[in-house]
């Protein structure tokens, strides 16, 4: 037992509970927002949809850990051109347990658009400089130790260093990660720093309470304002409830869970923007077939990427990824799949990640059903493919025989001339499978009420009370891994909060 945490087994009854804060949701932004204000004296619950699963209950068993860990199982996707699988983590710690570890700033670009272009000036590098210290001190983002990161980075490497490519070295949350090639299981060496294992800790250390299995449903408002939130406490042996008072709601769900719970509860319809600007860093996979060992069982999921092409946002990473996936990647099925598996020691995996440039939405329909949309654009396809034919060529200057896509109609490339025919008759966007981890954007941060629904301090610019601090609020696409930005901006939010309900305690 981890004190602080209250598992179903460890109460009786319907619990009714009072808090200064309470946060809903322990990933990403909710553990950021709770250790930050237990820190400055508040008394604060954390409400977890998901169950506990610690260090060694994790394992390599993938339906096993599918099951336990993600929303769904895993097999949530998004509908439209061409649908995209994306995964949400549903646990203590969110998606955090199941993500690769890679922890990136948001690029200064970003930020200047966020400061001049929508007029969010406490986002600038220079004032956020300090809580991105702060997040990357509390999670351990660090480079991997020397022989940890695996063949296939160190293919990936030599393809863009014998091109001249410029490279970037991944730092990732992890202290002294063996390269197990997990990540996405979650980590069974306890290597990797998921929310579990960093902010939650801090607040525990100061008294912090979370539940697990409780699903809030509803958020409750008295005369307009957020007062507290109810909803089923999943015991599989009894139907229970809960109901949490506080002075302050801090949703922070995650980009998916957080607008429909908003939309369910009918709150922050002013502005039209609950659930819309939906991005998610759509990516296509690409394997290479190499004729000495590659063995990608071993190693990080990714140690570097080549960023020579993000000014034209397109970056391009290696990604080691479990056997059970790399299944997918190839074009064959019964026994041609099976003699092909067997190659599988001799494969890389890569992947090219794409800034979209459109948005999606989120709606609740009736009767709990979600509706994702997601269409990737023609503009983004002709990136997509450029981008692949970029790692294809990068994989052949590493020494790859043949390149795997995930084009329908190529298949396979055996050789760099065939990288021109993929640029003669370029693929649709109907023809390609995509992938995404990254969703963002849907409950947008904005300078004006009539452009997102968060104000600059995360407060709901419709509802007194209410906060949202998850990667719903990011103002915009980023580019790259978003764990450190949500957690710096839920920070942010934190601080702001926590001084505000000091000051009216004092008053
Ligand atoms: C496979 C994969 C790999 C990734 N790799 C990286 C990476 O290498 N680097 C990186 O920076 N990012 C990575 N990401 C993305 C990153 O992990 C997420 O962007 C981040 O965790 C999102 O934070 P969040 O707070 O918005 O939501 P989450 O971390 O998803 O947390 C939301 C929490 O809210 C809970 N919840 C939802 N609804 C309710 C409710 N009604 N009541 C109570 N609780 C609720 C959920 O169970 C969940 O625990 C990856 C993601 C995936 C899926
Ligand atoms: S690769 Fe490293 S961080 Fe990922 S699961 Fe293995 S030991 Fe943990």
């Amino acid at each position: 037992m981890i004190e602080g945490i209250y598992e179903p087994h460890h109460t009786r009854g319907d619990l009714h509970l009072a808090c200064d804060v309470v946060v809903i949701g322990s990933g990403a932004g909710g553990a950021t927002v709770a250790a930050t204000l237990a820190e400055a004296g508040l008394d604060t619950i954390v409400l977890e949809e998901g169950p506990l699963y610690e260090t060694k209950e994790y394992s390599a068993n993938i339906p096993e850990m599918l099951t336990k860990l993600m929303r769904g199982g895993g097999s949530t996707v998004t509908m439209g051109r061409s649908p995209v699988p994306y995964l949400e983590g549903r646990c203590v710690g969110g998606t955090t347990v199941v993500n690769g570890g890679m922890c990136w700033r948001t690029p200064e670009r970003i930020l200047d658009e966020w400061v001049d272009d929508r007029g969010l000036h406490h986002l600038s590098a220079k004032r956020l400089d300090p809580h991105f210290e702060e997040v990357e001190r509390t999670i351990d983002a660090r480079h991997q130790d020397p022989g940890s990161e695996g063949r296939v980075n160190d293919l990936f490497y030599k393809g863009a260093t014998n091109l001249g490519w410029k490279l970037s070295q991944n730092k990732r949350n992890q202290r002294h990660c063996v390269g197990s090639n997990d990540c996405v299981t979650g980590c069974p060496s306890g290597a990797k720093r998921s929310t579990l294992y960093s902010w939650l800790p801090r607040f525990f250390a100061r008294g912090g309470r979370l539940y697990t299995h409780t699903k809030v449903k509803k958020i409750l408002t008295e005369r307009g304002r957020a007062v507290g939130v109810t909803g089923e406490l999943q015991d599989p042996y009894r139907k229970r409830r809960f109901r949490v008072r506080a002075r302050a709601v801090v949703v922070a769900c995650g980009a998916v869970q957080t607008p429909l719970l908003l939309q369910r509860n009918r709150l922050c319809r002013g502005s039209g923007h609950v659930g819309q600007n939906f991005t998610i860093h759509p990516n296509v996979k690409l394997a290479a077939k190499f004729d000495t060992e590659v063995n990608s069982l071993r190693g990080a999921h990714q140690a570097w990427q080549c960023t020579e092409f993000v000014n034209e946002g397109i970056l391009l990473a290696p990604g080691a990824i479990p056997l059970a996936f790399m299944s997918a990647i190839f074009p064959l099925f019964g026994q041609a799949l099976a003699e092909k598996m067997r190659d599988y020691r001799f494969i890389a995996t890569g992947g090219v990640l794409v800034d979209d440039s459109a948005s999606g939405y989120i709606r609740a329909l009736p009767f709990g059903i979600p509706h994702i949309h997601y269409d990737v654009t023609d503009v983004d396809q002709e990136k997509f493919v450029r981008a692949a034919a970029l790692l294809a060529e990068l994989y052949f200057a590493a020494g790859a025989k043949e390149v795997y896509t995930a084009f329908h109609h190529f298949p396979v490339l055996k050789s760099p001339d065939d990288i021109k025919r993929l640029y003669a008759h370029p693929p649709r966007v109907e023809d390609t499978e995509y992938f995404t981890a990254h969703l963002m954007g849907t409950c947008r941060m904005s300078s004006d009420p009539t452009q997102g629904v968060v104000d600059p301090d995360g407060r709901a610019w419709d509802v007194p009370g209410l906060y949202i601090a998850d990667a719903s609020v990011l103002p915009g696409t980023i580019g790259v891994n978003p764990q450190v930005t949500i957690m710096a901006i839920a920070r942010l939010i934190a601080l702001q909060l926590g001084e505000r309900l000091l000051a009216n305690r004092a008053a």
